[in-house]
């Protein structure tokens, strides 16, 4: 089968063809035949798409909304210059698998998209005012391009962690608001954390039960996560993705009495506070230079940036102080995995987190962990460590693409 993997954002749309089916998964043999990104949507969107081993293309022309990039995608397509194999048009397209990003409480796992779904996903919007109505455009969208035959899969973020117990869920505020208004943590980067399970597993053998892990996905958003016996028991993201870590530009976990007090010393709105807390604080607002961690690595190795240099250090000891918690949920883990941009590619970030955890079992082999960047898959831990360190870059993507084929062909979820 052909997957059409989709991830809408509010001016944006990822997309992957993807070619699996049951077949291929146990096999490991499913393959990504294209590729692209829009950008801009609403504008003069930039577009860059990829078919497997041809040149990439990069061009711009201006796009109203998500059905004009998606059929400007069909037409790309169907350009013999870019032909895909074995796609020559819309039939050869088999379903279509969406990134939904909140799902509430209501949705545990993958689903097939109905009317009833999309007003699932809608009700989910006010704990997701960013990113779900963006999801919803991408499904209308692809209902439109595609026709209301093609099955459409919602896959989302938050499902891995509805395992969490009522403990870890749970504020320490009256109980009436979670009855009223659901206020809870919900977790995010499911997919990612549900992936990195996935591939530890298949890497070292263990059994779905036996898997005791830390996952930490470091991206520009970055989360962490406990699993015990194959499931999410914790995780650091919480009602928003503000919790937690502190990322890019984000702050990460706050005592929210700075908020109350920071309105009225600058006489902000809430708004307000939530724009500096979301867009300009975290490695951003530390450093005051940027929230892209390679650039802060230069600044720090070419310059010496003092504050650049206390950001790095600062987003180090909040995801070393994570892994100390998630040691102690877990009841130790056998595994700690690094994972997304950050993770993938930074060794110095790597050596940093798990610099002085000896004493908890963690010794990262830095001639290992000076070798995985781009892609690799490996460990890196030295041959004594209790814990064992990899690196697992995330394939979203590819789960999203597989759990289309479970759910259009009724199978049963196998990671
Ligand atoms: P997103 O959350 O947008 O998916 P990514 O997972 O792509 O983000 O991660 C982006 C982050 O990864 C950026 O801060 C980028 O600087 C960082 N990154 C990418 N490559 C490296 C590298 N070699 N060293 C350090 N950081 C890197």
């Amino acid at each position: 089968m052909n997957i059409f993997v989709l991830n809408c954002g509010s001016s944006t749309l990822k997309f992957r063809i993807i070619e699996t089916d049951l077949d291929l998964i146990e096999q490991h043999a499913d393959r990504t035949l294209a590729m692209g990104v829009i950008e801009r949507i609403g504008s003069q969107a930039l577009i860059s798409y990829q078919v497997e081993g041809k040149a990439a293309l990069k061009e711009a022309t201006p796009l109203r909304d998500h059905k004009a990039a998606l059929n400007y995608v069909l037409k790309l397509l169907t350009n013999p210059d870019y032909e895909v194999p074995g796609i020559k048009g819309l039939e050869d397209i088999h379903a279509i698998g969406h990134r939904v990003v909140h799902g509430g409480e209501r949705f545990k796992s993958s689903i097939r998209v109905d009317d009833e779904v999309i007003r699932g996903i809608e009700d989910c919007i006010e704990l997701a005012p960013l990113h779900n109505p963006a999801n919803i455009k991408g499904i209308y969208a692809a209902r439109e391009v595609f026709g209301s035959t093609t099955p459409q899969v919602a896959v989302f973020d938050t499902a891995f962690h509805s395992t969490l117990p009522e403990t870890a869920y749970l504020y320490g505020i009256p109980y009436q608001m979670y009855r009223r208004y659901k206020i809870r943590k919900y977790g995010f980067h499911g997919t990612s954390h549900r992936y990195i399970s996935y591939r530890y597993r298949d890497l070292t053998g263990k059994a779905r039960e036996d898997t005791n892990i830390i996952t930490l996905h470091l991206g520009n958003g970055s989360s962490a996560c406990a699993i015990k016996q194959g499931d999410s028991i914790d995780t650091s993201m919480g009602f928003t993705p503000l919790e937690g870590l502190m990322m890019g530009t984000r702050c990460g976990d706050i005592d929210p009495t700075v908020i109350e007090f920071l309105s009225h010393k600058e006489g902000a709105t809430i708004d307000e506070i939530f724009a500096m807390l979301n867009k300009r604080s975290g490695v951003l607002g530390i450093s005051g230079l940027t929230n892209d961690m390679r650039d802060l690595i230069d600044e720090v190795d070419e310059f010496n940036d003092r504050r650049a240099q206390l950001a790095l250090d600062m987003f180090c000891i909040r995801a070393k102080k994570y892994i100390g918690a998630y040691m102690a949920a877990i009841n130790g883990a056998d595994a700690v995995c690094f994972s997304a941009g950050i993770g993938e590619n930074s060794p110095k970030i790597r050596s940093k987190i798990c610099e002085g955890m000896d004493h908890i079992g963690i010794e990262i082999d830095e001639e290992k962990n000076n070798i995985a960047v781009q892609g690799s898959e490996m460990m890196i831990s030295t041959h004594n460590s209790k814990v064992k360190v990899f690196v697992i870059p995330t394939n979203e993507e590819l789960i999203l693409a597989r759990d289309t084929v479970r759910v259009v062909l009724n199978a049963p979820r196998r990671n």
